[in-house]
């Protein structure tokens, strides 16, 4: 494996054209659980799968009522970026970031220092708030003052309709123009990392065989083995704040 290591240094240090692909994976060691590894939220308790259906979040009052606890209570607010997440900034410093696509939702690549305009949201983010009727958004910290004031379910202001995150659910489309910007930036990469996912929800997870069609370098980084390994010129598993900062000269996990 440290062979391994050492190649994909090499690659890093030869591409001009990186483009990172993460997941929950990564921030983990930031103290938020993912879904599907071991201590995942799902694998833990697979009835906490209903909160992601777009489907029961919006008929369903109890539903929501049980999202709006879990947003007041996520990990994320009190989460810090971790090594892995720095690491990236390093490539970025280092001019070689041409995008960071993303599933997560919690806002930890931009918290760590990569610019906005390189990370990718595919799946939305946490920070904001939006409203299914009305397409209102805005800024989450207010929505849960008032859900921290007694609202379970807060209407929206404007129009009354049902509030939730901006992120996708399962059964709710993508945002067309955020994933193509997405599968063009894979399309353009030299070397793509997966970092932390299980690379099963799609489409973000073609990702990878676009980025391979294209004839980037393909690095899977995660932890169990994935439905696309097949495709990785190089598999890393070992935990992503140790190997990731040791691949692209970023901080070491306690600096
Ligand atoms: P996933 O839960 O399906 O898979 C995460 C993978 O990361 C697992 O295979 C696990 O083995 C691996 N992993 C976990 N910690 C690791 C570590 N320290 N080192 C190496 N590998 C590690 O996650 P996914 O593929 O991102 O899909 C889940 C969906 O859930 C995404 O769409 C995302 O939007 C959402 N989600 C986001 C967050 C977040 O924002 N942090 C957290 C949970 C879920």
């Amino acid at each position: 494996m440290s062979q391994d290591v050492d190649i994909v240094r090499r690659w890093v240090d030869e591409s001009g054209r990186i483009v990172a692909l993460t997941g929950a994976g990564i921030s983990t060691e930031s103290g938020i659980p993912d879904f599907r590894g071991p201590q995942g939220v799902w694998t833990k308790d697979p009835k906490a799968e209903r909160l992601s259906n777009i489907h029961e979040y919006m008929s369903n009052a109890e539903v929501r009522k049980l999202s709006w606890k879990s947003r007041l209570d996520h990990p994320a607010w009190r989460a810090r970026p971790n090594a892995g997440h720095r690491a990236l900034v390093e490539i970025e410093r280092r001019g070689k970031l041409h995008a960071l696509i993303t599933q997560n939702i919690d806002g930890l690549h931009q918290q760590a220092g990569n610019s906005p305009d390189k990370v990718i949201e595919v799946h939305g983010t946490l920070h904001e708030a939006t409203c299914m009727h009305c397409d209102w958004r805005g800024r989450m910290q207010p929505i849960l003052d008032r859900v921290r004031a007694g609202e379970d379910d807060p209407p929206c202001e404007r129009c009354g309709g049902i509030l939730k995150s901006a992120t996708i659910s399962f059964g709710q489309p993508l945002v067309p123009e955020v994933i193509e910007r997405a599968m063009r930036a894979a399309a353009d990469a030299e070397l793509l990392l997966a970092v932390g996912t299980s690379l099963q929800v799609y489409p973000v997870a073609g990702a990878v065989p676009a980025a391979k069609a294209a004839g980037a370098r393909v690095v899977i980084m995660n932890a169990e083995p994935t439905p696309l390994d097949n495709l990785a010129d190089a598999l890393l598993r070992m935990p992503i704040g140790e190997v990731l900062p040791d691949l692209c000269g970023g901080a070491h996990p306690d600096s």
